[in-house]
């Protein structure tokens, strides 16, 4: 019920927002009976995640999105050969032992075999995708011999000892320079024998510094040695990898040709360009027009993106992700940007540290319609390109988070540990019904009104010079204030962007939750808190909890419970009260470059852990059984067809299972294999 309130007012606003350019319906699907998790295995959680809204789409917005995830799905198996020159053949042997084995399957051996295989598909290869080390079989290499034998599927004796020797390619990537960059990783960039001295100064011979457009040299192209000298293996249409990527231009072509509007079609020009020659000034000029094209629903990731798996940081995963624009978040951010200069005037901060005129910042919240290469089934939730700085300077970047992406991840996770942290039931209801209200609403404030608010005062140099180390802590940590601030301020809920102030307290009691107990999760026992965010949480908490002690009545406080710690909110508006002091003194800090008073906060109530709270976090978390990484299914897209084969519809469904999802995917997109 609350939900269909919380639509009908946004109706509101979306009505008044695009009135004259967005005529479209309002979408009321939920994700009721929807399941997120699909499976567990070793480390990992495979989730899968809704596209809402898909029906609000026209039919020609259908089958651009189905044409780019099948672009997208076209070049899989790149991300795997680029990740180790014996990943597809390995893949190859354990999927035809899978699906051959007809023996029995409910000993270990079988089940660590199968477990062995989920890892091999999570990570694109046989190197986990976060620590970039090796999976180590559960199974002995006798048994593999024994279903190798059974199943009559040939194994080369060289691809055994990749499995289960641990000293043969050991990890993806190496980051030790002493070790051996090029030397001692494993990632598929380099040809045999090639140092990392001569990589060096193979590229050092081509930039020049003075150069203020430099190509992206080498994020298409493995380097080999032909005859002892060294060249480029470029990836291109009739070069390397071109199976592939013969099929990826084959999709783009019909993606181009219903693109949404001009922008969008030059731009999948480019790309397609791009892949045919492998020419770098196509990549860059398609970097640009696809910064330039803002306007459609439909946006997209395509290329070799991330080179953070290249030891030397040069060439480029293959990557792609298809978007979809969330109307309902761009409705929100659009009413906070109309409304920026309110928020401006009536924060608590200085009247002498607030704009005069301010301008919100533009922030995206897209939804993931499809993802493939480098981005599945291991996903970024947000993304911010293009790479090329000069590119970003002069034809400007799109940053975007991926709003289904992050649903799926806080739905799936939930109420495990809200119902282990939570003090009581009434805020466990309360998060259930207005928690991912309170999150959305979060997110847009700290991105469009907080990064955008207040002023420096004059003659004082950005925070990065006066603020230092702490400028990124104290920047985030301001941020989130304004819209903690905020989250409690009756006229959102006037201007119809949130049901009522329940979503307010909603995020006050995950804030602190989240800043004083839950996320001590992600630190081993004795670590300080490092990451910006994390900090900004924890000084924040800290600050408002120890104000809140000297009051007589505490607004907020610690209980203990059972010998488990947990934080009781019993004034919301004194807690407000208290952000709003914080808020303040941020801005102060900021706006006069105040060192000391950002390192007193930040180092004093931001970085050091209470032990044995953290032990006991540690304790209560690994009961709840909860795998620390989450991998990605994606949603199934079937288009229908009328007799000349144009597209009428596309329907999203939903697989049943991660390995026949993998299995799928190899058959029908195995390019390489
Ligand atoms: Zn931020």
């Amino acid at each position: 019920m609350k939900k269909l309130i919380f639509l009908s007012a946004l109706a509101f606003v979306l009505s008044s927002a695009f009135a004259q350019e967005k005529p479209y319906t309002e979408c009321q699907d939920s994700d009721e009976g929807f399941v997120y998790e699909a499976d567990r295995f070793a480390d990992i959680r495979i989730l899968r995640y809704r596209i809402p809204c898909f029906d609000q789409l026209s039919t020609k917005q259908k089958a651009l999105v189905y044409y780019l995830t099948q672009a997208g799905l076209a070049g899989r198996d790149i991300m795997w050969a680029q990740n180790g020159q014996y990943n597809l053949e390995i893949r190859n042997v354990c999927e035809k032992i899978y699906t051959q084995y007809q023996g029995e399957t409910k000993n270990t051996q079988w089940r660590a075999f199968e477990t062995y295989l989920k890892q091999l598909w999570m990570s694109n290869g046989i190197h986990h995708h976060y620590s970039n080390l090796k999976h180590q079989p559960q199974f002995s290499a006798e048994y593999f011999d024994k279903l190798l034998n059974e199943t009559k599927v040939v194994c080369k004796d060289n691809i055994k000892k990749v499995i289960f020797d641990p000293t043969v390619a050991p990890r993806k990537v190496e980051k030790d320079a002493s070790k051996g960059l090029v030397e001692n990783s494993a990632v598929n960039f380099y040809g045999k024998g090639i140092t990392t001295a001569e990589a060096l100064a193979y590229y050092e011979s081509k930039i020049k510094p003075e150069d203020r457009t430099p190509l992206s040299y080498g994020i298409n192209a493995d380097l080999v040695k032909v005859d002892g000298k060294i060249q480029e293996d470029v990836y291109k249409v009739g070069g390397k990898y071109g199976k592939a990527l013969e099929q990826v231009v084959y999709w783009l072509d019909k993606a181009e040709k219903v693109a949404e509007n001009d922008k969008q079609a030059v731009a999948l020009r480019k790309l397609i360009l791009f892949y045919n020659t492998g020419d770098l000034k196509a990549w860059d000029d398609f970097n640009i027009q696809w910064a330039r094209a803002t306007e459609g629903d439909i946006d997209f990731i395509h290329g070799f993106v991330e080179v953070y798996n290249d030891p030397l940081g040069n060439r480029g995963s293959y990557e792609a992700i298809v978007e979809i624009n969330d109307f309902e978040a761009s409705a929100r951010m659009q009413t906070m940007m109309d409304n920026a200069q309110w928020f401006e005037d009536n924060s608590p901060t200085d009247k002498a540290y607030k704009k005069d005129k301010v301008v919100g910042i533009t922030y995206k919240v897209v939804n993931v319609a499809g993802e493939s290469g480098d981005a599945n089934p291991s996903t970024p939730i947000g993304v911010n390109l293009p790479n090329a700085q000069w590119i970003r300077t002069m034809h400007g970047s799109k940053s975007v988070s991926l709003g289904n992406i992050e649903d799926a991840n806080n739905k799936a996770g939930g109420s495990g540990i809200l119902n282990e942290f939570a003090h009581d039931e009434e805020e466990v209801q309360r998060a259930i019904k207005f928690g991912e209200a309170a999150g959305k609403m979060h997110t847009a404030m700290h991105e469009v009104i907080g990064h955008a608010s207040g002023k420096l005062k004059d003659g004082v140099a950005p925070s990065s010079q006066t603020l230092k180390e702490y400028a990124s802590t104290i920047e985030e940590g301001r941020a989130d204030l304004v819209a903690l601030y905020y989250v409690m301020d009756p006229q959102l809920v006037e201007w119809g962007l949130m049901p009522s102030l329940e979503v307010g307290k909603a995020e006050y009691d995950g804030y602190f939750r989240n800043g004083l107990l839950v996320q001590l999760r992600r630190l081993k026992l004795g670590e300080e808190i490092e990451e910006a965010h994390m900090r900004n949480r924890a000084w924040i908490c800290n600050w408002v909890m120890e104000q809140a002690a000297q009051e007589s009545n505490p607004c907020v406080q610690v209980v203990n419970r059972d010998g488990k710690t947990f934080i009781e909110i019993t004034n919301y508006e004194q807690v407000r009260t208290l952000f709003a002091k914080l808020l303040k003194e941020v801005q102060r800090i900021t706006s006069e470059g105040d060192y000391r008073a950002a390192q007193k906060l930040a180092d004093g109530y931001g970085k050091k852990v209470n032990a044995k709270i953290h032990q006991e976090v540690l304790n209560r978390s690994e009961k709840l059984n909860i795998p620390p990484y989450n991998g990605f299914m994606n949603p199934v897209l079937v288009p229908e067809t009328d007799a000349k084969g144009n597209i009428k519809d596309v329907q999203v469904t939903y697989m049943d299972s991660f390995a026949k999802q993998m299995l799928m995917y190899s058959e029908q997109y195995g390019h390489l294999k």
